[in-house]
């Protein structure tokens, strides 16, 4: 595969990488994309159901279905290779930040950003009570307590952004931060057709740094990537970069003091010759 090599390369100059993760993330973990041949908005009008608008709506069932099956879903799926790789990079300090669009939950790093919510919870809209994603599955033929509050019956909704709602301020803070101050951003599988996903590869090369996208296909700011992958499956190539990426013996140690120090490669190990 073209690219493994330079995207190796990529991280072990960065003194601080990102990540940015889109649908074809999640994809393979078996959840549906929204605008793909099979996607969820296949046949349906997205603002139709998962807009602001139809929270206050008299009849807000397809919006209930639509996010019963969705969770349904989710229960029923796992996170995939490529965000353990992605956790594991993180923990061994090649990259400092996860910013994802998806709504799974699946990165488990610490201070993942998540910038469309999370679908593991619910809140009440009256009184903010927090729940359990499930309550939708488990009462969904309970006629209509899954999406009322046991605490003041306001309506239940998952804790994501609709369309026509702001994202959560924090999320915008952290992700442009993270732009700011990454000499490296890797995006992988989305399209950057939306706002502030399709910012952050510009804020990061306004500043000098690189920018790698990996995706299935094209995507409108593949022009100015300093590296462009394009592969069906995203994992194998996290997979094959993973392979060569020297072992890091002080994951603690300031990236912007190892050059070839502090790593060792391959199976040519020798911890009697480097460290004390
Ligand atoms: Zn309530």
């Amino acid at each position: 595969m073209k690219g493994i090599e330079k995207l190796k390369q990529f991280l072990m100059e960065a003194e601080s990488a990102s990540v940015l993760t889109g649908a074809g993330v999640s994809t393979e973990s078996g959840l549906r994309d929204f605008r793909g041949k099979d996607g969820l908005w296949k046949g349906k009008n997205p603002y139709d159901i998962a807009d602001i608008d139809v929270l206050f709506k008299e009849d807000r069932s397809e919006f209930v279905e639509f996010y019963t099956q969705r969770i349904k879903d989710l229960m029923n799926a796992r996170p995939n290779v490529a965000h353990e790789i992605l956790d594991k990079w993180q923990s061994l300090g090649w990259i400092s930040r996860i910013i994802t669009q998806n709504v799974d939950g699946f990165h488990r790093s610490p201070g993942v950003v998540e910038l469309h919510g999370n679908l593991s919870g619910l809140h009440c809209m009256k009184c903010g009570t927090q729940y359990m994603s499930s309550r939708y599955v488990m009462l969904e033929k309970s006629e209509g307590k899954a999406y009322t509050c046991s605490q003041c019956s306001g309506f239940v909704r998952p804790n994501v952004i609709l369309f026509g709602e702001s994202l959560s301020r924090r999320a915008l803070i952290e992700a442009y931060g993270t732009a700011h101050v990454s000499d490296l951003l890797i995006v992988m599988g989305t399209s950057l057709m939306v706002t502030p996903a399709s910012d952050l590869p510009r804020i990061v090369k306004s500043y000098g740094g690189k920018v790698v996208i990996i995706n299935k296909d094209k995507t409108d700011l593949d022009g100015m990537a300093d590296l462009v992958i394009r592969h069906d499956k995203l994992h194998e190539v996290l997979e094959q970069v993973d392979s060569i990426l020297p072992i890091k013996i002080n994951p603690t140690v300031n990236r912007t003091t190892t050059s070839s120090e502090g790593l060792i490669y391959g199976s040519d190990i020798d911890f009697h010759d480097d460290v004390e």
